[in-house]
């Protein structure tokens, strides 16, 4: 598959600093909509009604039993999940495989246990939450493992530099679509609370699109909200900034300080899979998560270091 020409954003884990502005922190002003003809009007809210109703009936729709199975034996952070938020999350799951669509790449053959395992993860991150289930996405597309990429990077001014690239994900704000290997996403799914999750990372790069701009800024729901997070998040990334070209370790993987939008793809991982040590070491940050995410990890967290 090649995937040139589309407007990357995001490359799992690559090793290319992009350039940044840490003003895009800052929330964007509001977008001005032309006001649009009545007709216009009753076909998006009739389309709406319509939309709401179907995924109301796809989320109360019996949960396949085999499909349970699968989740219970791959992803591991289901069963510390509450009864509530584990049926919240079957229920999404339900809306997301119908509304999406899977293609293997690399002589992959697509499955349920696929489609299942990427969907419960994905889904993690909507619950609690108003949700148009990731609308810029309509298309995954799975390879087996780690896979290569031609890519041209700039390593400093009018310097380029040409190379194949290995991913393990990567997804675009115009792109359509997100990319994963299914052998990252098996592990991430294995593994809750090693700080690594491909699915996590890539359908965070979604959620920050959904206010139309890659800037780490998700769609807040006041002013007051993106006020907060804009200054949290510029003193939070220039410090990962300043740690990564100290040599100092952190908590947060240091590809975060690649731009605004990796740092709170990074973040995400973070705050799913290292709550209590995010909470412990970064408390504003996590705290700027919680209220977005309206969910406390460390309530179901497998972390056992670093919890009260
Ligand atoms: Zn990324």
């Amino acid at each position: 598959m090649s995937t040139s020409g589309i407007g990357l954003l995001c490359a799992f884990r690559a090793t290319a600093r992009q350039t940044f502005d840490i003003s895009i922190f800052a929330p964007s002003e509001g977008i001005s909509m032309c006001a649009a003809p009545t007709w216009h009007l009753n076909f998006g809210t009739m389309f709406g009604l319509l939309k709401q109703g179907r995924r109301r009936r796809l989320r109360a729709q019996l949960f396949p039993k085999e499909w349970l199975a699968t989740i219970q034996r791959s992803a591991l952070f289901f069963r510390r999940l509450s009864a509530n938020d584990q049926a919240e999350l079957l229920g999404h799951i339900q809306v997301f495989l119908a509304e999406k669509r899977f293609e293997g790449c690399g002589g992959l053959a697509i499955t349920d246990e696929i489609r299942v395992t990427i969907a419960a993860q994905a889904c993690l991150l909507l619950l609690h939450r108003k949700t148009d289930y990731f609308p810029a996405l309509l298309t995954i597309l799975v390879y087996p493992s780690a896979y290569m990429v031609e890519e041209k990077r700039q390593i400093e001014d009018h310097v380029w530099e040409e190379g194949t690239m290995t991913r393990l994900g990567e997804t675009g704000r115009r792109m359509g679509s997100l990319v994963l290997s299914w052998d990252a996403v098996k592990s991430g799914a294995a593994d809750p609370s090693d700080g690594k999750n491909v699915v996590l990372h890539e359908f965070a790069h979604q959620l920050d699109y959904e206010n139309f701009a890659a800037d780490g800024v998700p769609g807040l729901t006041t002013r007051e909200q993106q006020l907060s997070w804009s200054e949290v998040m510029k003193t939070e990334f220039a410090s990962l900034r300043a740690a990564d070209e100290t040599g100092i370790p952190t908590l947060l993987d240091t590809y975060g300080a690649t731009n605004p939008a990796e740092f709170f793809a990074v973040s995400t991982e973070a705050f799913f899979e290292r709550p209590c040590a995010l909470r412990s070491r970064h408390p504003k940050l996590y705290a700027e998560l919680q209220r977005y995410f309206r969910q406390d990890p460390v309530e179901y967290s497998a972390e056992h270091k670093h919890c009260r």
